[in-house]
Order: C-alpha cells, then sequence, then structure tokens
C-alpha cells in the first residue's frame, strides 16, 4: 500500500483501504486522505446518519453526507454549508 501525506492530519500514513467512494471524489480522497483519518469520518459518518436520520437511498440523503465529508477533510464544499454538530462529540481539546 502507497503512502500519502494527508490533507486532514499532515502525516504521511498509509493511504485509503480499498475505495472509498466512486468516481472522481473517491480518486481525491485515495490521494489526499490518511486510513487512519477516513476511519474517523466512518464513525463521524456514523454518528451523522444517526443523529440526523439521514437516508442514504436518497439522492438529498446521499448528498447532504458528501457534503459533510467534504468539510471533513476541508475538501471544496459548496459554498455556505457549515459542519453539523453532533451532540456526542468531546468538545475539541
Ligand atoms: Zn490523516
Amino acid at each position: 500500500m502507497a503512502d500519502v501525506t494527508c490533507i486532514r492530519c499532515g502525516q504521511t500514513r498509509e493511504e485509503i483501504e480499498g475505495t472509498p467512494y466512486g468516481g472522481k471524489i473517491g480518486q481525491t480522497l485515495k490521494e489526499k486522505v490518511c486510513n487512519v483519518c477516513w476511519k474517523e469520518w466512518y464513525e463521524q459518518s456514523i454518528k451523522i446518519i444517526n443523529e440526523y436520520r439521514v437516508t442514504l437511498r436518497d439522492q438529498k440523503g446521499r448528498d447532504f453526507l458528501a457534503t459533510q465529508m467534504k468539510i471533513f477533510f476541508k475538501l471544496e464544499a459548496p459554498s455556505g454549508e457549515t459542519a453539523v454538530q453532533i451532540e456526542d462529540t468531546p468538545p475539541a481539546k
């Protein structure tokens, strides 16, 4: 497995295992995000899905989650969109 310099944590670590997402965004994630941060996002996404009752069968739900993911990784997110707050997220140190 190749190493990537991650845009989120800034460290050079192993790339994401497997294919995280289809299309161009999947390619970008693979090139710019490490496996550690990807797992963090994975856990965060589950919390978002539960808390906001995101339905991934709906395009709207998928778009919502994709936007949150872009914000999480500081990728290009649609302007005006901000990260949702998850109640059980411990306060930042
Ligand atoms: Zn990282």
